[in-house]
């Protein structure tokens, strides 16, 4: 099915535009000039582009996951797993694309009262996307931005990340050959490298939204500096939080162990470097819990590489912080031998310091993770609702009949993107009921998701066609198009069929 894209706007002028490198301009513009056959094609043929860019990494994986691995230390276990997710993801986004509803195509027929109306989304045109350094498949060159950007009828220019060029290299080579093959246009998928590149290639006037993840700092530079375009275009930033978790009273008196094993299984998952780590663990006062956490970290010893150095600092940075702001060590394994060293540590800190602006209250990527003890209900909901965004809140039970839960549950709704119960936040899955996202600052924008099937929608924007005659509207719009996509027709939901 063919959608529509944005087409140029009045002041776009290729020769006035003068980004930083030549590059970036060339990558831009070569995603421009086939912005309108990357939408226009259907979702049936990008679909096919994304299954054939997944057969490539799969057919690559154990090239891919050693390059990786040598650039990042991740693990050849862990690494070859992400391949098969980002291969998966790809065709999800596919089947997505295919199956239409993201189009949220609607059709209004003529009252006595009212125009014939028809809503569709349209694709926007160039997205350049950022990926993140600790997933460099699910998250990076080939993950889920591009996926569903291009599922959305975009090409996407990727700006590749510092933490795996040869990686992103290898990304980008395979799916390149890949997308040539099954006939895609050369330009769906560009690339640029370097900082200076990536805020220019945000600023050129053929990009037109930015799909983002990584941390707080880059990704609100990223948004400011969008802000200060001529035309500003939408900053889909997926960042990192201090993702909350509750343990309930029957949790922490009927399963302390299993709630520490967890927890540490968790905070030290790839040595702490995920946006869904735990980052604060609310516990009843006079729990066990606290001391079978420092007792599992302990026994646990978890070690392995950090990223980057930058990420290895930033993390003794944050625990310098956490320790001035009047947290206390309560267990530590000291740093391992090998790769870029860091402990990992559980703190122990007061109540009163969950106060806003308090260092309690904002991310640090590692291996911490701040245990803090509430007194009875009322304050554990004041703790949270001091809290910032966040990507999950957690709640661990006393299972389904534990009668804390619904109101827990209920205050982290109303700070987070996702919401767990007895399950760990580490681990997001790729479905049609996904929202990875949440209020600032965990995203810039509360209202997206940068995984499942909603992640589409960032890259289009509806537009309401009103006494169309047949002829002049998209795709979709048309009575007889029934049969390509489910749509509201008259206010009820329609499936595809027989052409009516
Ligand atoms: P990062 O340092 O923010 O880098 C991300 C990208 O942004 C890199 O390509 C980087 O390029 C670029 N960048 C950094 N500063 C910039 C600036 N001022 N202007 C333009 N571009 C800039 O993050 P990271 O080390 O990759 O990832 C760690 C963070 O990502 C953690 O906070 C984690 O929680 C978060 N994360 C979030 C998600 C999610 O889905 N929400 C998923 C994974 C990770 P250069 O390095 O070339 O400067």
């Amino acid at each position: 099915m063919a959608v529509n894209v944005e087409s140029k706007p009045e002041h776009f002028d290729a020769q006035a535009a003068a980004p930083l490198d030549a590059s970036v301009d060339a990558a831009a513009r070569a995603a421009s000039n086939v912005a309108l056959t990357v939408a226009g094609v259907g979702s049936d043929v990008r679909a096919a582009w994304l299954d054939a860019v997944a057969e490539a990494v799969e057919a690559d994986a154990d090239a891919l996951t050693s390059v990786a691995d040598q650039e990042t230390g991740l693990g050849l276990e862990r690494l070859s797993g992400e391949v098969a997710r980002c291969a998966a993801q790809l065709r999800f986004y596919g089947v997505v694309a295919r199956e239409g509803s993201w189009l949220e195509a609607a059709i209004d027929h003529a009252t006595d009262a009212t125009p014939d109306l028809r809503r569709i989304r349209r694709s926007l045109g160039p997205v350049a996307v950022f990926g993140a350094s600790n997933f460099p498949f699910a998250f990076g060159s080939l993950g889920n931005d591009t996926g569903s950007a291009i599922a959305a009828g975009c090409p996407v220019i990727v700006k590749g990340h510092p933490a795996h060029p040869r990686t992103h290299a290898r990304l980008l080579s395979l799916a390149r050959e890949a997308l040539l093959r099954v006939g895609a246009p050369v330009g769906t998928l560009g690339d640029v490298t370097g900082l200076e590149a990536g805020q220019a290639l945000v600023l050129h006037p053929a990009v037109r939204a930015v799909a983002f993840t990584g941390s707080q700092k880059a990704g609100l530079a990223l948004h400011r500096l969008t802000q200060t375009r001529e035309v500003v275009i939408p900053v889909y930033a997926e960042m990192g939080t201090v993702n909350p978790v509750v343990v309930t009273q029957a949790a922490a008196s009927s399963k302390a162990q299993e709630v520490a094993a967890g927890c540490v299984g968790s905070f030290t998952l790839g040595m702490g470097q995920f946006c869904t780590k735990p980052g604060l663990l609310l516990v009843p006062s006079g729990s066990q819990v606290p001391s079978l956490i420092a007792q599992a970290l302990t026994s646990a010893k978890p070690r392995g590489p950090m990223l980057t150095d930058g990420i290895a600092q930033g993390y003794g940075a944050g625990l310098a912080r956490l320790l001035e702001g009047g947290a206390k060590i309560l267990a530590s394994t000291g740093e391992p031998d090998g790769g870029t060293p860091v402990a990992a540590m559980v703190l122990l800190a007061p109540a009163e310091m969950l106060t806003p602006g308090s260092p309690a209250l904002d991310e640090c990527f590692g291996p911490v993770i701040v245990v803090v003890e509430y007194t009875d209900a009322r304050q554990r909901e004041e703790l949270l609702r001091t809290m910032q965004g966040a990507l999950v809140g957690s709640v661990m039970s006393g299972g389904p009949n534990d009668p804390e839960v619904g109101a827990v549950v209920d205050v982290l709704a109303a700070m987070a993107g996702r919401v767990t119960v007895d399950a760990w936040p580490t681990g997001v899955s790729t479905t049609w009921a996904q929202h990875h996202g949440g209020p600032w600052p965990a995203t810039s924008n509360p209202a997206t998701t940068s995984v499942g099937a909603a992640a589409l929608a960032r890259f289009t924007r509806p537009v309401a066609y009103q006494g169309v005659p047949r002829q002049a509207l998209p795709v979709g719009l048309r009575d007889q198009d029934g049969d390509q996509l489910p749509r509201r027709v008259d206010g009820a939901i329609t499936l595809p069929g027989p052409a009516r």
